[in-house]
């Protein structure tokens, strides 16, 4: 009795506060929350990645270090060749924007399947990605913003998606280059290896691999596909605003997700990007001047399209290739040492000795940056090391002048 009369005193006091609150109080506690979760804030929250300044410190560079390899094309060359190229986009933008393609029940209009198609075709031609059809969807489903890729070739994109960002051509180059680099990387095949441990072996081990494997292969496929964007001269900042429109978006805790934090994912690309040298944009550009347009259909059901491979290449060179431990090494460690980042540089080229000792060009390298790390720390192993790795240079190609020079100058 006692106890229900205590709750009633509760209860009648709960209704004196009711009318007792002034409701812009409530305005506060709510703008705090507002303060956290704030989707605008967050969305507006740019973040600018920052590319390595590679002129800004006078360090020596003889530019004897390859990591792409490209002839330069001239502006005027590469203008009149894409002003060529929209002569045969005009035919395809005809063909798919038909009417008659609803009647199939196509699950995107024309023109939308249009844009797509001209983003992802600067991406396979920048790219050397013609190898082969590449297939892409745009599903219908106006909620759920998100695309996935399966069978290699086959991207899909939902409708929610494609409106988010269809006026940012960047974000869309960002979303198909993250998809593509699924397929590049063989993340289907390596995501069914773990889906056999967890049917056959132990599902709890199996699940718990799955979660973490799968956020590693997201980070790789963002930085594949920012790379792909990257060649294809599209802006990395631009292209971030859907990191940052999937930062808006509720998450479930960390370790129960196959996704990670769409911040982290940022950063991620960011800290990628540090890496990527200017000149992948010329060789993009070389690849784009070297190639024709690519055709497109729809896809026999008509519910996709279908980019069709390039049949001029017989070369195989002249076919996308992933970057080899070696070449990635390399990458590194050379945009490291121009950032002026020696201790980092040595670091990357230690690692690139691990597995191959026939680069004279990367030992002369870290005989700079060893250097240079003698000269700002006085400490004498720096001096040694920088010895070591102009000797071993030397052995390797006692012709290049820059590696006698500073073995002389040592
Ligand atoms: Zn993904």
């Amino acid at each position: 009795m006692k106890k229900i009369l205590f709750l009633a005193m509760i209860f009648a006091i709960g209704i004196n506060q009711v009318y007792a609150r002034d409701y812009a109080e409530l305005q506060i506690k709510e703008m705090k929350h507002a303060q956290k979760y704030g989707t605008t804030k967050q969305y507006l929250n740019k973040k600018n990645i920052n590319y390595a300044n590679q002129n800004l410190l006078q360090i020596k560079d003889p530019k004897i270090i390859k990591i792409c390899n490209y002839n330069e094309i001239p502006e005027k060359k590469y203008e009149a060749k894409l002003q060529a190229d929209e002569k045969q986009y005009k035919v395809f933008e005809k063909e798919l924007s038909k009417k008659s393609l609803n009647k199939y029940k196509t699950q995107a209009n024309g023109e939308d399947y249009y844009k797509v198609y001209r983003v992802a075709e600067k991406l396979i031609r920048a790219n050397n990605l013609d190898y082969l059809n590449w297939r892409i969807e745009i599903y219908k489903d106006s909620k759920d913003v998100n695309a996935y890729t399966s069978n290699t070739n086959f991207i899909a994109i939902s409708t929610a998606l494609f409106d988010t960002f269809s006026e940012n051509e960047d974000a869309l180059a960002l979303v198909i280059g993250h998809e593509m680099g699924h397929a590049l990387l063989g993340h289907a095949q390596r995501k069914q290896k773990i889906v056999d441990i967890m049917n056959h072996i132990s599902y709890n081990v199996g699940l718990i691999k799955y979660r973490i494997e799968s956020k590693n292969m997201e980070y790789a496929a963002d930085a594949e596909g920012a790379k792909l964007a990257f060649r294809a001269g599209y802006d990395l900042n631009a292209a971030s605003e859907v990191m940052r429109y999937f930062g808006t978006l509720p998450r479930e805790k960390d370790w129960r997700t196959t996704h990670p934090d769409p911040n982290k994912r940022l950063k991620n690309i960011n800290d990628n990007a540090k890496y990527f040298p200017n000149d992948w944009t010329l060789v993009g550009k070389e690849n784009i001047y070297n190639s024709d347009v690519l055709k497109v259909r729809l896809s026999s059901d008509r519910k996709s399209m279908v980019i069709s491979a390039s049949d001029k290449k017989e070369n195989k060179d002249g076919y996308f290739a992933l970057e080899t431990l070696e070449e990635l090494y390399t990458r590194l460690a050379y945009m490291n040492y121009l950032d002026g980042k020696f201790a980092k540089a040595i670091k990357y080229f230690d690692k690139l000795f691990e597995i191959d000792q026939t680069n004279a060009a990367a030992y002369l390298y870290a005989s700079y940056a060893s250097e240079y790390l003698y000269n700002n720390t006085k400490n004498s192993k720096y001096l040694e090391l920088a010895k070591n790795y102009a000797n071993k240079g030397y052995q390797l190609d006692s012709k290049n002048k820059f590696i006698k020079e500073q073995v002389d100058s040592l």
